[in-house]
């Protein structure tokens, strides 16, 4: 790690943005129409169209710090089509369930372009679609697969690209094909973030940050400053729902890591390409995913220590020199002229993953609790799907509309089990990883076009499969 290398700091996107001056805590009990915990965009997206549908609403958002503390703050900016678990609904609740899931999320992209515009937030949104790119033969033959079951599942206009093509969007070494689809965008997380707490408060709903929520019971929001009173609590507190009383053990805080560079000079460029600015990943097993930021740079990230024992979450996004490094071999391994650039900024963050790695919006009609998330890192657009959902659930509970198609789609009120006690659960993912890792360098070296075992058996193991 170079001495000019910011750690930290929430995010580099905050270092951009500045760090925002909280808005008043909760001054004391209060009652409201809905309450949100936690002001990510699980949470403001939901007050958002709660409000937009129905405008007398009390809404009230309280928010642990700031909105876009977490990993709304802090992600890779990819607004993208994925939504983890898909393929196991489709397994659960057939491929026509699935398949209208995924349609689902396509429009879900869409969305979020449209209501940024309307709402007058520029958050650097650029529509270049996803790349995703294989440099081994078992990537390769991984990335042949990933292409043929999109396609069984609608994706008509993914297409798979030969080393040329690929070449002509991105140099990267070594990358032998790559397959890009439209339904994608890169964006400036923050600009996002900060735009939306923006829309949402212009609307009328109310904000309360630095107000940690201790304890959710139903029609109890429990915080050091009072209690909020509703018929509908909301936790949209993702990968720090661990730190509720009571949910240590439903979502793993799994780690994730970013490094940005200075700007790149039109010379580097040059040997780089990526005009199409297209959000950028790779078929590796611990992959990573990338954008070439407004500025010019390139936002890249990856998974470094991937798991805090006792599902801890990081310090205000410091991360380890080590997975800052890593980051920089792999940005050095992928562009070479990368080599003498500075890393401007390092951080990470935490991502909530279930058990069953599926994401889930649930209203459980009988407490009127709700909640949304296990995204697993694909939350960027996966959030606004869940809170129109949770939107349309209120909706049908409180008996002002019927049932919707979002309402009717698998991932709602989908049940999973706990991970394991400690130190199995700390056990298990360094594990997996570790296997990962391995695997990754196995491929990397070896001639074979085969899955190495090691990350087979790893997928078995933590239940991805
Ligand atoms: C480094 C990184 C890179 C990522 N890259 C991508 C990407 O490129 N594309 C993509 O699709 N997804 C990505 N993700 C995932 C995506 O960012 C998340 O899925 C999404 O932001 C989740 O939003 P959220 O509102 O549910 O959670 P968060 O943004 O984590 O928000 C939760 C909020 O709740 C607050 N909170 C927590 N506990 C309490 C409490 N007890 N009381 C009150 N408030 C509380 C927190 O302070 C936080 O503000 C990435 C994640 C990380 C960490």
């Amino acid at each position: 790690m170079s001495r000019s290398t910011v750690n930290g700091g929430i995010s580099f996107w905050y270092s951009q943005e500045g760090t925002p001056v909280p808005r008043e805590p909760l001054p004391g009990d209060a009652t409201a129409d809905i309450c949100i915990v936690g002001g990510g965009y699980t949470g403001l997206w939901t007050a958002y169209y709660l409000k937009k549908a129905v405008p007398f609403l009390n809404i009230t958002v309280l928010e642990g710090k700031f909105c876009g503390y977490g990993a709304s703050g802090r992600n890779g900016g990819w607004l993208y089509n994925g939504i983890a678990g898909r393929d196991r609904y489709a397994r659960l609740h057939g491929h026509d369930a699935a398949v209208r899931l995924q349609q689902a999320m396509n429009d879900t992209v869409d969305e979020v372009v449209r209501v940024a515009a309307e709402e007058g937030v520029d958050a650097d949104i650029h529509q270049g679609g996803v790349l995703e790119v294989a440099y081994t033969p078992a990537q390769l033959t991984r990335l042949k697969a990933f292409h043929a079951v999109e396609i069984a599942f609608g994706e008509k206009d993914r297409v798979l690209l030969g080393a040329r093509e690929t070449a002509e969007r991105v140099r990267i070494t070594g990358a032998v094909a790559s397959t890009w689809t439209p339904h994608g965008a890169r964006l400036h997380p923050v600009k996002l973030v900060k735009g939306l707490a923006a829309a949402v408060e212009a609307l009328g709903v109310t904000i309360h940050e630095s107000t940690p929520v201790t304890e959710i019971k139903p029609k109890h929001a429990i915080t050091p400053y009072g209690t909020v009173r509703a018929p509908y609590i909301l936790r949209c507190t993702e990968g720090f729902t661990a730190n509720l009383k009571g949910q240590k053990r439903d979502w793993l805080p799994m780690n994730s890591s970013m490094i940005a560079t200075e700007p790149l000079p039109p010379s580097v460029w040059d040997t780089i390409g990526w005009d199409g600015r297209e959000a950028l990943g790779d078929m590796a097993h611990a992959y990573m995913y990338a954008q070439r930021t407004a500025d010019d740079r390139i936002a890249l990230g990856g998974r470094g220590v991937p798991y805090r024992f006792g599902s801890k979450t990081d310090n205000d996004g410091r991360t380890q020199p080590a997975t800052i490094e890593a980051l920089r071999e792999i940005l050095v391994r992928l562009f070479p002229t990368t080599a003498g650039v500075r890393i401007d900024h390092a951080w990470s963050g935490v991502l909530g993953v279930p058990r069953d790695w599926c994401a889930t919006v649930t209203l459980d009609r009988s407490t009127g609790l709700g909640w949304a998330g296990g995204y697993v890192g694909s939350g960027v657009a996966t959030t606004n799907l869940a809170a129109r959902t949770l939107r349309d659930l209120i909706q049908q509970d409180s008996g002002q509309a019927g049932g919707t198609e979002l309402t009717s789609l698998p991932w709602v009120n989908h049940k999973v089990r706990k991970w394991e006690p400690e130190p199995l659960r700390w056990l298990g993912v360094q594990g997996m990883y570790a296997a990962y890792r391995a695997a990754d360098r196995r491929e990397a070296g070896a001639r074979t076009i085969e899955t190495d075992r090691i990350a087979r058996v790893a997928d078995k193991i933590a239940g991805r499969h």
